[in-house]
């Protein structure tokens, strides 16, 4: 090195060792040519400690076959490469200790390779430049969990945590939408807590509700995964279930109905029991919005109500309503023409 270009280099250190990001400069066998102050203050590593050596030899944790990968990829190309904090985290693991991004253990990296010419023309070197992105990670990822925070609140009734009559009738609305396309089966099931308004009457608002965060946990515990449950009105409620008939979505509403029955809230040392009444339409193409369907699902739950309440009647195609037959009770099933 001539003296003017070691004078060129001293300067140049000078600039790179008050860079706010590490800069770390490889040959081809990965031997570092340059490791600034930043690298020097967060690795712990001292230039004299690592310079000549590889890399790898003396940083721990590093993801090596990736980023040999990666330098390798850049030489090919000739052309700069990028690591983003969003696809990994951290290339060098290092302790975050700025008090202003504090609370999350390790900084959050971006990392540019830059492919170096040699006087000769040729790619002999590069450049890893790694910029601290901890505050950007964490505000983003702060925003993250305050939108989905926000989502959940939206679409979520509160009292039941099932979802709230606007998303929920939105689903409807998707799975009608589905139905035209697919034409897979899918059911309806519309129930209402029966009389519910005495349970207010006789033992007050709250332990009403209590009696309706039961019955939400009941529909939880007896749907499936798939199924779509939500609270459509103060004491009535609504479950899609795709995939399914009537008929196998009787097996559904009478292991709920049945539940409903047995269980019972304890307020004050009384225990309240209520039943439901269930109505069930499956779609079909007669039905010809999301909104019609509903109406003749609540049309088969008014008739649940009108037979003597719990108990599930279905809706049929030919505008028939039919009432399931209890496996509890042997009733005899019989169609009914409703005028
Ligand atoms: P039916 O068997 O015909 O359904 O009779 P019902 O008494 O259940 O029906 P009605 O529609 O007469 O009364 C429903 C009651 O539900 C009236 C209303 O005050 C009560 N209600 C609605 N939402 C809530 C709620 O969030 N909490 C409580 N505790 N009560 C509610
Ligand atoms: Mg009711
Ligand atoms: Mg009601």
């Amino acid at each position: 090195m001539t003296d003017i270009s070691l004078a060129d280099f001293h300067l140049t250190m000078q600039v790179l060792d008050h860079l706010d990001a590490g800069i770390v400069i490889l040959d081809k066998n990965y031997n570092v040519y340059a490791w600034n102050t930043f690298m020097q203050a967060y690795s712990g590593i001292s230039s004299e400690q690592i310079m000549g050596k590889s890399l790898f030899d003396v940083v721990p944790h590093l993801p090596e076959k990736w980023l040999k990968n990666k330098i390798a990829s850049t030489f090919k190309l000739r052309m700069r490469s990028f690591s983003a904090w969003e696809d990994r985290p951290w290339i060098f693991k290092f302790t975050n200790f700025s008090p202003i991004s504090g609370g999350s253990d390790y900084m959050f990296q971006n990392m540019t390779l830059t492919p170096l010419k040699s006087l000769t023309g040729e790619y002999t070197h590069i450049c890893l430049t790694v910029t601290d992105v901890t505050d950007i990670a964490k505000n983003k990822n702060h925003l993250r969990e305050s939108n989905a925070q926000l989502t959940h609140l939206s679409i979520t009734d509160r009292l039941t945590q099932l979802h709230n009559r606007g998303h929920w009738e939105n689903c409807l609305n998707d799975e009608f939408e589905h139905f035209q396309q697919l034409s897979q089966p899918i059911t309806l099931v519309m129930f209402d807590i029966d009389h519910f308004k005495k349970v207010n009457d006789t033992y007050g608002h709250v332990a009403g509700d209590g009696v309706i965060k039961n019955i939400a946990s009941i529909v939880r515990s007896a749907k499936r995964q798939s199924d779509i449950a939500g609270r459509y009105g103060g004491e009535e409620f609504g479950v899609i279930l795709p995939g399914t008939t009537a008929d196998m979505t009787s097996y559904f509403t009478e292991r709920l109905r049945k539940k409903v029955e047995k269980s019972s809230v304890k307020i004050d040392g009384t225990e309240i029991k209520v039943t439901i009444s269930l109505g069930i339409c499956e779609l079909h193409s007669g039905i010809s919005s999301y909104e019609s369907w509903l109406e003749q699902t609540d049309a088969a739950l008014y008739e649940s109500k009108k037979n003597g309440r719990n108990q599930t009647t279905v809706a049929k195609p030919d505008g028939r309503f039919t009432p399931l037959v209890s496996t509890g009770s042997r009733e005899k099933q019989r169609d009914r023409k409703v005028c």
